[in-house]
C-alpha cells in the first residue's frame, strides 16, 4: 500500500472499531478497487453485514495465502454471521441502495413511529400535571398512582405503535418505509 492508500486504510479501521461498520466498508471497497492488498480483503470480510461478499473475500484470501493463520477464525465469523443473517430479521423484497448501491435482498426491522412518540409526548404531559397538581396530603398518594398510571399508558402505548422499515441487506442503511 502506498502512503495515501495507507492513511485511508487506517481511517477505516479506526471507524470500524468505533462501530462506524458501513463507512469503514465503503472505504475498504474503494481501497479494493485499485489495491488488492490481503489486509484489504481481510477488513472487508470482516465489516461487510453481506455474507456472499464475505465468502468472496475469504475465498480470495485461501487462494493467495492457503495457510493464513487468520482464516480459521474468519470462516468462524463468517458462519455466526450466516446464522445471524437467517435467524434475526424477515427479509424483505430486492430493493437497490441508494447508499452503497448493492442490490440485496433487504432486511424489515420494526422502529417506533412519529405516531408513537406523539402518543407518549402526550402521556407524559399528563404523568408532569398530575405529578406537579396542587392536592392534598390525604390525596397525594392517589394522584401520584394516576401519574404513574399515565406514565404506564404513555410508554405502552408508544411502543404498541410501530412502523416496519425495509434495511439495506449489505450495508444496514434505512432504505425506505415499508408497506
Ligand atoms: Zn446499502
Amino acid at each position: 500500500m502506498n502512503d495515501v492508500d495507507l492513511n485511508v486504510y487506517r481511517h477505516a479501521q479506526a471507524l470500524a472499531n468505533s462501530g462506524q461498520m458501513s463507512l469503514a466498508l465503503q472505504m475498504f471497497r474503494e481501497l479494493r478497487s485499485h489495491n488488492s492488498d490481503i489486509e484489504i480483503l481481510f477488513a472487508i470480510a470482516t465489516t461487510t453485514p453481506n455474507p456472499v461478499e464475505a465468502r468472496e473475500m475469504i475465498d480470495m484470501i485461501r487462494n493467495l495465502q492457503p495457510y493464513h493463520p487468520q482464516l480459521a477464525q474468519l470462516e468462524t465469523l463468517h458462519k455466526q454471521k450466516i446464522q445471524g443473517a437467517y435467524t434475526a430479521d424477515p427479509i424483505g423484497p430486492t430493493l437497490l441502495c441508494p447508499y452503497c448501491q448493492q442490490r440485496t435482498p433487504a432486511r424489515i426491522k420494526s422502529r417506533i413511529s412519529t405516531g408513537g412518540w406523539v402518543w407518549f409526548a402526550v402521556f407524559f404531559m399528563i404523568f408532569l400535571c398530575f405529578l406537579w397538581a396542587p392536592t392534598t396530603a390525604d390525596n397525594m398518594k392517589n394522584m401520584e398512582i394516576a401519574a404513574f398510571f399515565f406514565l404506564g399508558v404513555g410508554i405502552v402505548g408508544m411502543l404498541l405503535i410501530h412502523k416496519r422499515i425495509y434495511i439495506c441487506g449489505s450495508c444496514g442503511s434505512k432504505i425506505t418505509d415499508a408497506h
